[in-house]
Protein backbone atom coordinates (compact mmCIF):
# COMPACT_ATOMS: atom_id res chain seq x y z
CA UNK A 1 0.00 0.00 0.00
CA UNK A 2 1.26 3.70 -0.85
CA UNK A 3 2.04 5.12 1.93
CA UNK A 4 -0.54 8.34 0.82
CA UNK A 5 -3.55 6.05 1.01
CA UNK A 6 -1.89 4.24 4.26
CA UNK A 7 -2.31 7.97 5.62
CA UNK A 8 -5.68 8.05 4.17
CA UNK A 9 -6.59 5.57 5.88
CA UNK A 10 -5.26 6.23 9.26
CA UNK A 11 -6.75 9.73 9.09
CA UNK A 12 -10.23 8.23 8.50
CA UNK A 13 -10.37 5.78 11.41
CA UNK A 14 -8.85 8.57 13.25
CA UNK A 15 -11.82 10.60 12.69
CA UNK A 16 -14.46 7.96 13.17
CA UNK A 17 -13.02 7.22 16.86
CA UNK A 18 -13.08 10.86 17.53
CA UNK A 19 -16.59 11.37 16.54
CA UNK A 20 -17.75 8.11 17.96
CA UNK A 21 -15.79 9.25 21.65
CA UNK A 22 -17.45 12.68 21.57
CA UNK A 23 -20.96 11.05 21.72
CA UNK A 24 -19.99 8.12 23.70
CA UNK A 25 -18.42 10.82 26.44
CA UNK A 26 -21.89 12.72 25.90
CA UNK A 27 -24.17 9.91 26.91
CA UNK A 28 -21.81 9.04 29.60
CA UNK A 29 -22.02 12.56 30.82
CA UNK A 30 -26.03 12.56 30.48
CA UNK A 31 -26.36 9.44 32.22
CA UNK A 32 -23.58 10.19 34.78
CA UNK A 33 -25.96 13.15 35.71
CA UNK A 34 -29.46 11.61 35.55
CA UNK A 35 -27.85 9.07 37.95
CA UNK A 36 -28.59 6.17 35.94
CA UNK A 37 -25.38 4.67 36.19
CA UNK A 38 -24.45 1.92 38.12
CA UNK A 39 -21.32 0.73 39.87
CA UNK A 40 -20.43 -1.40 36.79
CA UNK A 41 -21.42 1.51 34.55
CA UNK A 42 -19.03 3.52 35.72
CA UNK A 43 -16.19 1.23 35.50
CA UNK A 44 -17.00 0.10 31.73
CA UNK A 45 -17.90 3.64 30.56
CA UNK A 46 -14.60 5.19 32.26
CA UNK A 47 -12.88 1.95 30.50
CA UNK A 48 -14.10 2.62 27.33
CA UNK A 49 -13.14 6.35 27.48
CA UNK A 50 -9.67 5.50 28.46
CA UNK A 51 -9.31 2.87 25.62
CA UNK A 52 -10.42 5.40 23.13
CA UNK A 53 -8.03 8.10 24.08
CA UNK A 54 -5.38 5.70 24.05
CA UNK A 55 -6.04 4.21 20.49
CA UNK A 56 -6.50 8.11 19.56
CA UNK A 57 -3.15 9.40 20.87
CA UNK A 58 -1.76 6.26 19.01
CA UNK A 59 -3.21 6.84 15.55
CA UNK A 60 -2.50 10.53 16.12
CA UNK A 61 1.24 9.45 16.43
CA UNK A 62 1.33 6.89 13.84
CA UNK A 63 -0.01 9.66 11.32
CA UNK A 64 2.30 12.12 12.19
CA UNK A 65 5.49 9.77 11.82
CA UNK A 66 4.13 9.56 8.78
CA UNK A 67 4.13 13.17 7.35
CA UNK A 68 7.35 13.34 8.44
CA UNK A 69 8.48 10.30 6.73
CA UNK A 70 7.01 11.68 3.02
CA UNK A 71 8.54 15.33 4.10
CA UNK A 72 11.79 14.56 4.41
CA UNK A 73 11.33 11.77 1.51
CA UNK A 74 10.24 15.16 -0.55
CA UNK A 75 13.18 16.79 0.43
CA UNK A 76 15.20 14.11 -0.45
CA UNK A 77 13.96 13.53 -3.75
CA UNK A 78 14.31 17.63 -4.51
CA UNK A 79 18.04 17.08 -2.90
CA UNK A 80 18.88 14.38 -5.29
CA UNK A 81 17.33 16.29 -8.74
CA UNK A 82 19.70 19.03 -7.52
CA UNK A 83 22.86 17.04 -6.95
CA UNK A 84 22.43 15.33 -10.28
CA UNK A 85 21.42 18.27 -12.07
CA UNK A 86 24.17 19.95 -11.20
CA UNK A 87 26.93 17.18 -11.81
CA UNK A 88 25.61 16.24 -15.31
CA UNK A 89 25.22 19.90 -16.37
CA UNK A 90 27.42 21.11 -18.89
CA UNK A 91 27.15 24.51 -17.81
CA UNK A 92 29.57 25.32 -14.85
CA UNK A 93 28.30 25.87 -11.60
CA UNK A 94 30.39 27.03 -8.16
CA UNK A 95 29.17 27.60 -4.85
CA UNK A 96 30.63 30.06 -3.17
CA UNK A 97 30.79 32.54 0.29
CA UNK A 98 30.02 35.90 -0.12
CA UNK A 99 33.67 36.41 0.43
CA UNK A 100 34.62 34.81 -2.50
CA UNK A 101 35.67 31.38 -1.66
CA UNK A 102 34.80 28.60 -3.51
CA UNK A 103 32.98 25.91 -1.56
CA UNK A 104 32.47 23.52 -4.71
CA UNK A 105 31.99 22.75 -7.65
CA UNK A 106 30.70 20.64 -10.71
CA UNK A 107 32.50 18.47 -13.21
CA UNK A 108 31.94 21.09 -15.55
CA UNK A 109 33.51 23.70 -13.46
CA UNK A 110 36.27 22.01 -13.30
CA UNK A 111 36.54 21.46 -17.06
CA UNK A 112 35.96 24.79 -17.54
CA UNK A 113 38.84 26.11 -15.58
CA UNK A 114 40.87 23.19 -16.82
CA UNK A 115 41.85 22.32 -12.43
CA UNK A 116 41.22 19.74 -10.65
CA UNK A 117 38.41 19.68 -7.91
CA UNK A 118 40.67 20.36 -5.19
CA UNK A 119 42.43 23.40 -7.30
CA UNK A 120 39.07 24.87 -7.54
CA UNK A 121 38.43 24.46 -3.81
CA UNK A 122 41.39 26.66 -2.79
CA UNK A 123 40.71 29.96 -4.80
CA UNK A 124 38.89 33.01 -4.53
CA UNK A 125 36.00 33.33 -7.33
CA UNK A 126 36.89 37.12 -7.32
CA UNK A 127 40.88 36.46 -8.36
CA UNK A 128 39.62 34.75 -11.32
CA UNK A 129 38.34 37.90 -13.16
CA UNK A 130 41.56 39.17 -15.25
CA UNK A 131 42.75 43.12 -13.79
CA UNK A 132 42.08 44.97 -16.66
CA UNK A 133 38.31 43.14 -17.27
CA UNK A 134 35.62 46.16 -17.38
CA UNK A 135 33.84 43.75 -14.43
CA UNK A 136 35.30 45.55 -11.81
CA UNK A 137 34.95 42.23 -8.72
CA UNK A 138 34.61 45.14 -5.73
CA UNK A 139 31.15 46.05 -7.71
CA UNK A 140 30.39 42.37 -8.39
CA UNK A 141 31.18 41.70 -4.77
CA UNK A 142 29.15 44.45 -3.24
CA UNK A 143 25.77 42.86 -5.45
CA UNK A 144 26.72 39.68 -4.48
CA UNK A 145 27.25 40.79 -0.70
CA UNK A 146 23.70 42.26 -0.67
CA UNK A 147 22.09 39.24 -2.24
CA UNK A 148 21.13 40.90 -5.33
CA UNK A 149 20.42 38.09 -8.94
CA UNK A 150 22.74 38.22 -11.33
CA UNK A 151 22.20 37.38 -14.77
CA UNK A 152 24.25 36.78 -17.56
CA UNK A 153 26.96 39.56 -17.25
CA UNK A 154 29.61 39.20 -19.91
CA UNK A 155 32.54 39.02 -18.54
CA UNK A 156 36.40 37.22 -19.11
CA UNK A 157 37.88 34.82 -15.94
CA UNK A 158 41.18 33.67 -15.62
CA UNK A 159 41.96 29.87 -16.40
CA UNK A 160 44.05 27.54 -14.07
CA UNK A 161 46.24 27.36 -17.33
CA UNK A 162 46.60 31.58 -17.69
CA UNK A 163 44.04 31.34 -20.63
CA UNK A 164 41.15 34.02 -20.54
CA UNK A 165 37.48 32.45 -21.16
CA UNK A 166 34.29 34.88 -21.71
CA UNK A 167 31.47 33.46 -19.57
CA UNK A 168 27.72 34.43 -19.03
CA UNK A 169 27.80 34.51 -15.33
CA UNK A 170 24.97 34.77 -13.07
CA UNK A 171 24.75 34.45 -9.69
CA UNK A 172 21.87 33.69 -7.16
CA UNK A 173 20.95 33.09 -3.17
CA UNK A 174 21.67 29.29 -2.79
CA UNK A 175 22.33 27.14 0.70
CA UNK A 176 22.59 28.89 3.85
CA UNK A 177 22.93 32.74 4.49
CA UNK A 178 26.18 33.25 2.96
CA UNK A 179 26.30 31.26 -0.16
CA UNK A 180 25.91 32.05 -3.26
CA UNK A 181 25.23 29.60 -6.41
CA UNK A 182 27.35 30.67 -9.28
CA UNK A 183 26.48 29.96 -12.56
CA UNK A 184 29.49 30.06 -16.41
CA UNK A 185 27.90 29.77 -19.49
CA UNK A 186 30.96 29.35 -21.74
CA UNK A 187 30.70 31.78 -24.39
CA UNK A 188 34.38 32.22 -25.25
CA UNK A 189 33.48 30.96 -29.21
CA UNK A 190 30.63 33.40 -29.41
CA UNK A 191 33.16 35.93 -28.59
CA UNK A 192 35.75 34.67 -31.27
CA UNK A 193 33.44 34.80 -33.62
CA UNK A 194 31.95 37.95 -32.68
CA UNK A 195 35.72 39.21 -32.67
CA UNK A 196 36.29 38.02 -36.00
CA UNK A 197 33.02 39.43 -37.76
CA UNK A 198 34.18 42.86 -36.25
CA UNK A 199 37.80 42.41 -37.95
CA UNK A 200 36.01 41.60 -41.01
CA UNK A 201 34.11 44.47 -40.86
CA UNK A 202 36.65 46.89 -39.80
CA UNK A 203 39.25 45.43 -42.46
CA UNK A 204 36.45 45.47 -45.49
CA UNK A 205 34.94 48.99 -44.44
CA UNK A 206 38.26 50.50 -44.40
CA UNK A 207 39.49 48.91 -47.56
CA UNK A 208 36.00 50.31 -49.33
CA UNK A 209 36.84 53.88 -47.95
CA UNK A 210 40.00 54.40 -50.67
CA UNK A 211 37.53 53.67 -53.67
CA UNK A 212 34.74 55.85 -52.77
CA UNK A 213 36.29 58.80 -51.82
CA UNK A 214 38.25 58.14 -55.10
CA UNK A 215 34.99 58.34 -56.94
CA UNK A 216 33.59 61.22 -54.58
CA UNK A 217 36.62 62.95 -56.03
CA UNK A 218 36.09 62.38 -59.44
CA UNK A 219 32.44 63.17 -59.38
CA UNK A 220 33.28 66.70 -58.20
CA UNK A 221 35.78 67.51 -60.67
CA UNK A 222 33.13 65.55 -63.56
CA UNK A 223 30.72 68.59 -62.12
CA UNK A 224 33.08 70.94 -62.65
CA UNK A 225 34.87 69.93 -65.58
CA UNK A 226 30.77 70.55 -67.31
CA UNK A 227 30.39 73.61 -65.11
CA UNK A 228 29.01 75.50 -68.34
CA UNK A 229 27.81 72.56 -70.55
CA UNK A 230 25.97 70.72 -68.10
CA UNK A 231 22.25 69.83 -69.43
CA UNK A 232 19.90 69.16 -66.42
CA UNK A 233 19.32 65.96 -67.15
CA UNK A 234 23.23 65.68 -66.00
CA UNK A 235 22.93 67.62 -63.28
CA UNK A 236 20.41 65.87 -61.80
CA UNK A 237 22.50 62.76 -62.21
CA UNK A 238 25.56 64.41 -60.67
CA UNK A 239 23.86 64.82 -57.57
CA UNK A 240 22.10 61.51 -57.47
CA UNK A 241 25.54 60.21 -57.69
CA UNK A 242 27.18 62.29 -55.03
CA UNK A 243 24.12 61.80 -52.67
CA UNK A 244 24.64 57.86 -52.67
CA UNK A 245 28.23 58.40 -52.58
CA UNK A 246 28.09 60.89 -49.52
CA UNK A 247 25.28 58.20 -47.62
CA UNK A 248 27.62 55.42 -48.45
CA UNK A 249 30.93 57.10 -46.72
CA UNK A 250 28.76 57.62 -43.67
CA UNK A 251 27.73 53.84 -43.57
CA UNK A 252 31.53 53.02 -44.26
CA UNK A 253 31.90 55.36 -41.04
CA UNK A 254 29.65 54.39 -38.78
CA UNK A 255 30.29 50.39 -39.27
CA UNK A 256 34.27 50.87 -38.78
CA UNK A 257 33.04 52.84 -35.78
CA UNK A 258 30.70 49.95 -34.69
CA UNK A 259 33.10 47.55 -34.91
CA UNK A 260 35.71 49.31 -33.28
CA UNK A 261 33.89 50.33 -30.16
CA UNK A 262 32.92 46.42 -30.08
CA UNK A 263 36.39 44.98 -30.76
CA UNK A 264 37.58 47.84 -28.18
CA UNK A 265 39.99 49.57 -30.59
CA UNK A 266 38.41 52.90 -30.69
CA UNK A 267 41.08 54.59 -29.79
CA UNK A 268 40.18 57.82 -28.17
CA UNK A 269 42.49 61.06 -27.68
CA UNK A 270 41.35 64.06 -25.46
CA UNK A 271 41.18 67.64 -26.39
CA UNK A 272 39.42 70.52 -25.53
CA UNK A 273 35.75 70.96 -26.49
CA UNK A 274 34.09 74.58 -26.37
CA UNK A 275 30.34 73.04 -26.12
CA UNK A 276 28.75 75.77 -28.00
CA UNK A 277 30.71 76.02 -30.59
CA UNK A 278 30.58 72.52 -30.69
CA UNK A 279 27.01 72.26 -31.15
CA UNK A 280 27.01 75.03 -33.02
CA UNK A 281 29.01 72.92 -35.70
CA UNK A 282 26.82 70.25 -35.51
CA UNK A 283 23.55 72.26 -36.33
CA UNK A 284 25.65 73.53 -38.96
CA UNK A 285 25.81 70.03 -40.26
CA UNK A 286 22.02 69.53 -40.96
CA UNK A 287 21.64 73.33 -42.00
CA UNK A 288 20.22 72.22 -45.48
CA UNK A 289 17.62 69.86 -43.65
CA UNK A 290 16.69 72.22 -41.28
CA UNK A 291 16.39 75.20 -43.35
CA UNK A 292 14.08 72.74 -45.57
CA UNK A 293 11.62 71.41 -42.91
CA UNK A 294 11.88 74.91 -41.54
CA UNK A 295 13.02 73.19 -38.15
CA UNK A 296 12.74 75.87 -35.13
CA UNK A 297 16.43 75.49 -32.87
CA UNK A 298 15.76 76.44 -29.01
CA UNK A 299 19.18 76.15 -27.13
CA UNK A 300 19.69 76.38 -23.77
CA UNK A 301 23.35 76.86 -22.02
CA UNK A 302 24.02 76.91 -19.27
CA UNK A 303 27.35 78.58 -20.25
CA UNK A 304 28.42 80.08 -23.53
CA UNK A 305 32.38 79.11 -22.59
CA UNK A 306 31.85 76.09 -21.05
CA UNK A 307 34.98 73.80 -22.26
CA UNK A 308 35.63 70.54 -21.25
CA UNK A 309 38.24 67.64 -22.07
CA UNK A 310 36.68 64.60 -23.87
CA UNK A 311 37.26 62.37 -27.39
CA UNK A 312 35.70 64.72 -29.56
CA UNK A 313 35.11 62.10 -32.39
CA UNK A 314 33.29 59.98 -29.65
CA UNK A 315 31.20 63.18 -28.82
CA UNK A 316 30.63 64.36 -32.38
CA UNK A 317 29.05 60.38 -33.10
CA UNK A 318 26.42 60.96 -30.23
CA UNK A 319 25.43 64.60 -30.83
CA UNK A 320 25.73 64.16 -34.60
CA UNK A 321 23.38 61.17 -34.74
CA UNK A 322 20.85 62.44 -31.82
CA UNK A 323 20.56 65.52 -34.04
CA UNK A 324 20.46 63.88 -37.12
CA UNK A 325 17.43 62.02 -36.06
CA UNK A 326 15.34 64.46 -34.16
CA UNK A 327 15.86 66.38 -38.04
CA UNK A 328 14.78 63.34 -39.46
CA UNK A 329 11.09 62.69 -37.20
CA UNK A 330 10.43 65.93 -37.21
CA UNK A 331 7.84 67.05 -38.74
CA UNK A 332 7.71 70.52 -40.94
CA UNK A 333 7.76 73.23 -38.47
CA UNK A 334 8.75 71.21 -35.38
CA UNK A 335 10.71 72.41 -32.74
CA UNK A 336 14.47 70.46 -31.69
CA UNK A 337 15.97 72.03 -28.40
CA UNK A 338 19.55 71.69 -27.74
CA UNK A 339 20.80 72.19 -24.12
CA UNK A 340 23.87 71.04 -22.05
CA UNK A 341 24.56 71.27 -18.32
CA UNK A 342 27.07 70.66 -15.86
CA UNK A 343 25.68 68.83 -13.03
CA UNK A 344 27.82 67.94 -10.40
CA UNK A 345 30.35 66.54 -12.31
CA UNK A 346 28.35 65.07 -14.57
CA UNK A 347 27.90 66.74 -18.10
CA UNK A 348 24.06 66.89 -19.33
CA UNK A 349 23.34 67.04 -22.75
CA UNK A 350 19.46 66.77 -24.13
CA UNK A 351 18.40 66.58 -27.74
CA UNK A 352 14.70 66.82 -27.30
CA UNK A 353 11.97 67.09 -30.55
CA UNK A 354 8.15 67.53 -30.83
CA UNK A 355 8.38 64.76 -33.65
CA UNK A 356 6.99 61.53 -34.62
CA UNK A 357 8.08 59.81 -30.98
CA UNK A 358 8.77 56.20 -30.31
CA UNK A 359 5.12 53.93 -29.48
CA UNK A 360 5.90 52.97 -26.10
CA UNK A 361 6.31 49.02 -26.47
CA UNK A 362 9.26 49.74 -29.21
CA UNK A 363 11.13 52.18 -26.49
CA UNK A 364 13.10 49.89 -24.76
CA UNK A 365 14.77 48.04 -28.68
CA UNK A 366 15.52 51.43 -29.77
CA UNK A 367 19.59 51.02 -28.99
CA UNK A 368 19.64 47.71 -30.40
CA UNK A 369 21.45 47.19 -33.73
CA UNK A 370 19.66 47.93 -36.50
CA UNK A 371 16.61 48.37 -34.83
CA UNK A 372 14.32 50.85 -35.95
CA UNK A 373 10.50 51.62 -34.83
CA UNK A 374 7.70 50.84 -36.76
CA UNK A 375 6.11 54.29 -36.93
CA UNK A 376 9.61 55.52 -38.81
CA UNK A 377 9.41 53.34 -40.88
CA UNK A 378 6.70 54.54 -42.26
CA UNK A 379 7.58 58.30 -41.49
CA UNK A 380 10.97 58.07 -43.34
CA UNK A 381 12.16 54.99 -45.34
CA UNK A 382 15.52 55.50 -45.21
CA UNK A 383 17.83 54.48 -42.50
CA UNK A 384 19.93 51.55 -40.93
CA UNK A 385 19.02 51.52 -37.10
CA UNK A 386 22.38 52.04 -36.19
CA UNK A 387 22.99 55.41 -35.06
CA UNK A 388 21.30 54.80 -31.49
CA UNK A 389 23.46 51.81 -31.12
CA UNK A 390 26.67 53.60 -31.67
CA UNK A 391 25.69 56.44 -29.80
CA UNK A 392 25.01 53.91 -26.81
CA UNK A 393 28.34 52.39 -27.55
CA UNK A 394 29.96 55.79 -27.39
CA UNK A 395 28.30 57.03 -24.24
CA UNK A 396 29.47 53.67 -22.68
CA UNK A 397 32.93 54.06 -23.63
CA UNK A 398 32.94 57.72 -21.92
CA UNK A 399 31.65 55.96 -18.44
CA UNK A 400 28.14 57.50 -19.21
CA UNK A 401 24.48 56.59 -19.35
CA UNK A 402 21.86 57.43 -22.18
CA UNK A 403 18.33 57.55 -21.52
CA UNK A 404 14.73 58.19 -23.54
CA UNK A 405 11.34 59.79 -22.59
CA UNK A 406 8.98 59.68 -25.57
CA UNK A 407 5.08 59.66 -26.59
CA UNK A 408 4.22 58.49 -29.51
CA UNK A 409 3.41 61.79 -32.12
CA UNK A 410 4.46 63.68 -29.11
CA UNK A 411 7.97 63.62 -29.48
CA UNK A 412 11.25 62.10 -28.15
CA UNK A 413 14.18 63.38 -25.44
CA UNK A 414 17.23 62.09 -25.52
CA UNK A 415 19.49 62.52 -22.07
CA UNK A 416 22.81 61.57 -22.24
CA UNK A 417 24.90 62.32 -18.56
CA UNK A 418 28.44 61.79 -19.20
CA UNK A 419 31.29 62.41 -16.87
CA UNK A 420 32.89 65.48 -17.31
CA UNK A 421 36.49 66.91 -17.30
CA UNK A 422 36.05 70.76 -17.09
CA UNK A 423 38.55 72.97 -18.38
CA UNK A 424 36.78 75.88 -17.96
CA UNK A 425 33.25 77.49 -17.14
P1 LIG B 1 20.49 55.44 -39.07
O1 LIG B 1 21.27 54.24 -38.70
O2 LIG B 1 20.68 55.84 -40.47
O3 LIG B 1 20.65 56.54 -38.09
P2 LIG B 1 17.86 55.31 -37.97
O4 LIG B 1 17.81 56.78 -37.71
O5 LIG B 1 16.59 54.67 -38.39
O6 LIG B 1 18.96 54.96 -39.03
P3 LIG B 1 18.79 55.03 -35.26
O7 LIG B 1 19.40 56.37 -35.30
O8 LIG B 1 19.55 53.91 -34.66
O9 LIG B 1 18.37 54.52 -36.71
O10 LIG B 1 17.42 55.10 -34.50
C1 LIG B 1 16.70 53.89 -34.27
C2 LIG B 1 15.22 54.16 -34.30
O11 LIG B 1 14.87 54.96 -33.18
C3 LIG B 1 14.76 54.95 -35.49
O12 LIG B 1 14.55 54.12 -36.60
C4 LIG B 1 13.46 55.52 -34.96
O13 LIG B 1 12.47 54.54 -34.99
C5 LIG B 1 13.78 55.79 -33.51
N1 LIG B 1 14.18 57.17 -33.25
C6 LIG B 1 15.42 57.62 -32.97
N2 LIG B 1 15.42 58.94 -32.74
C7 LIG B 1 14.14 59.34 -32.85
C8 LIG B 1 13.47 60.60 -32.72
N3 LIG B 1 14.14 61.71 -32.42
N4 LIG B 1 12.12 60.63 -32.89
C9 LIG B 1 11.44 59.50 -33.19
N5 LIG B 1 12.01 58.30 -33.33
C10 LIG B 1 13.34 58.20 -33.17
MG1 LIG C 1 19.63 57.73 -36.95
Amino acid sequence: MTSTKQQDILRLVFKLIFYFSVVFVFCFVVLLVVGKLGTVGYVVGGLVIIAMLSISFFLYKKIDSQLAVTISQTNYTEDSAFTSLYDRSPVAYLTIKTSGEVIGGNPASVKLFRGTTDSINEVNFYNLIPIDSEVEPSILKSKVDAGVTINDIETPLQTFDGEIIWVLLSVYKHGSYEERLVSLVDVTEQKHIDTAKSEFVALATHQLRTPISAIRWNVELLRNDMKDSQTEKQTRYLTKIERNVIRMINLINDFLSVSKLEMGTFATKDEDIVLSDFFSSIVDEFIEKINEKNITINRSESSSSLTIRADSRLFHIIVSNLVSNAVKYLNPGGNLNLSFELKGDQLELVVADNGIGIPEPEVEKLFIKFYRASNAQAHQTEGTGLGLYIVKQSVERLGGVIRVETAEDKGARFIVNIPAQVVSN
